[in-house]
């Protein structure tokens, strides 16, 4: 299929509808009617399409027509009047059904197209539901399929037990953001530059860091910091001095002290030296997370990576030489050419190194990637994920003593599946869980940052900040502006 035009009547249905399309149908360009191209545009006039939902294989074009089913708003479930999110899940459920019934196919997670399942499963916990109420909620309702809804149950009440008694409603977390990498990954859609051709903006922007950083610390005076987490980009792109400068404003700005955990990523072994994760010790950072993604060489040399295997070893053996005990290793399922082999070796690699956790993320493609952006280039690259590669991370993980705490899910993922983090007893992060639940408030820092403000009641509202560095640069007080709104307004 080369196209899919959707024809959805109703404009608030349409997001819905993309993501769903997108699901049955990866790397198939979706448009709208008015945006499709000239060849298709005669066979939409053709009227050869009936009155009402359709979903139409156009053969001259290769297009698929789908004009989804709007759902009726004048009565409800129980004879009132559906509300807004009764509207949404219905109209989504129709839709997954015809896209099933189309395709012949059905989906891990049914219709659900939100990034935290587990948040269901969690919310449903914490309200003194059984376990029966909770499958049916995702088998019944969503349509999801039953070892994925005993997944995020698994995960729910892993997560509660990690949180224990502790309300993490009355502290808050700290991100803060570093935007450079060694070079940029082909599926990267992170705020990310290649450090070596911005190396005039990295003082400068650790100088605007440290202004924000102080300037968050003064917003949040008096209350408990729960986490800090560095993440990006990579920070370990950063030189050793640099960290270090970095790491010692952090213990001056904020009560670190006090912190259950202070993660740094490393993940870009390419970016790793012994200096490094011996500064990164000094300061008393608890875990560090050196990612592999692979342990092929030839893809990571295709993922533009521009590292191997051999200095993934390195870099993990240079973070356990420094003395971390709690190490994450990150993988990647789906990505070009990789099938049952490679993974299969991959996992052996990380086993081999024995880290204390393990992320297993399904590749998602995203709008910004260069895999999207150029993806004529690359149409002929097979991106397979599939359950039998899912079952093989899970076996690996309790061969390795770790299991799922923390999960999520993105757009346009490989396969629709899910990120899982696994992990020994103890070694969970933290910080993961507060986020992917939205049970605490996280202050971001730094370039493309996001902090987000959990109100007791649950409500959450955001401050975004700008992500092209230099601007970053110049409107720093401008973010400190935008944060400080957000803390003024009334619970
Ligand atoms: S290491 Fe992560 S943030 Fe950096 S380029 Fe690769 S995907 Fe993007």
């Amino acid at each position: 299929m080369n196209t899919i035009i959707l024809d959805v009547c109703d404009p608030q249905y349409y997001d819905d509808a993309v993501v769903l399309v997108r699901s049955f149908f990866p790397r198939t360009e979706v448009m709208r009617p008015g945006e499709a191209r000239d060849t298709s545009a005669p066979l939409l006039s053709e009227k050869s399409l009936p009155e009402g939902p359709v979903i139409r294989h156009l053969p001259a074009s290769d297009t698929l027509f789908v004009r989804p089913q709007i759902p009726d708003s004048t009565s409800g479930e129980n004879g009132s009047l559906p509300d807004k999110k009764e509207r949404h899940e219905t109209f989504k459920r129709e839709l997954y059904r015809d896209l099933s019934q189309y395709t012949g196919r059905t989906l891990p997670w049914g219709y659900l197209t939100g990034v935290r399942p587990s948040k269901i499963a969690f919310a449903m916990l914490q309200e003194g539901a059984g376990e029966k109420a909770i499958l049916e909620e995702f088998e019944k309702k969503h349509l999801c399929r039953d070892d994925k809804a005993r997944l995020a149950l698994t995960v729910a009440r892993r997560e509660r037990e990690i949180l224990g008694t502790r309300d993490f409603k009355d502290g808050y977390s700290l991100y803060i953001g570093i935007p450079f990498c060694p070079t940029t990954c082909l599926y990267c859609s992170f705020p990310s530059y290649p450090v070596a051709g911005h190396k005039d903006q990295v003082e400068p922007y650790i100088d605007a860091l440290i202004r924000e950083m102080r300037a968050s610390a003064d917003i949040m005076r008096g209350k408990r910091l729960d986490t800090v987490y560095f993440g990006g980009g990579t920070p370990t792109a950063l030189s050793s001095g640099q960290l270090d400068r970095l790491l010692t404003a952090l213990e001056e700005i904020f009560p670190v002290g006090e912190a259950l955990e202070l993660t740094v990523e490393a993940g870009r072994p390419d970016s790793v030296t012994p200096q490094k994760m011996e500064t990164l010790r000094r300061h008393n950072v608890t875990r560090v997370s050196v990612n592999p993604q692979t342990m092929n060489d030839d893809t990571l040399a295709l993922i533009g990576r521009r590292h191997s295997a051999d200095q993934v070893r390195e870099a993990f053996h240079m973070a356990r030489a420094a003395g971390f005990d709690n190490i994450n290793m990150d993988m990647i399922l789906g990505l070009p050419g990789e099938d049952e082999p490679e993974v299969k070796k991959t996992l052996e690699e990380i086993e081999a190194l024995g880290p204390e956790s393990l992320t297993v993320h399904s590749l998602a493609i995203k709008r910004a990637a260069a895999l999207n952006v150029q993806r004529i280039l690359y149409r002929d690259l097979s991106l397979v994920n599939s359950d039998a590669l899912v079952s093989l991370t899970h076996e690996a993980a309790a061969r390795m003593g770790l299991s799922p705490y923390y999960m999520y899910r993105q757009k346009n993922m490989t396969g629709n599946f899910e990120n899982v983090g696994f992990a020994k007893v103890g070694k969970e992060c933290l910080y993961n869980i507060l986020i992917m639940e939205e049970v605490q408030t996280i202050v971001a820092c730094g370039a493309g940052a996001a902090t987000k403000r959990v109100f007791p009641n649950g409500r959450i509202e955001r401050a975004m900040n700008v992500k092209d560095i230099d601007s970053y640069i110049r409107r720093t007080d401008e973010m400190a502006d935008r944060k400080r709104k957000l803390f003024s307004l009334s619970v």
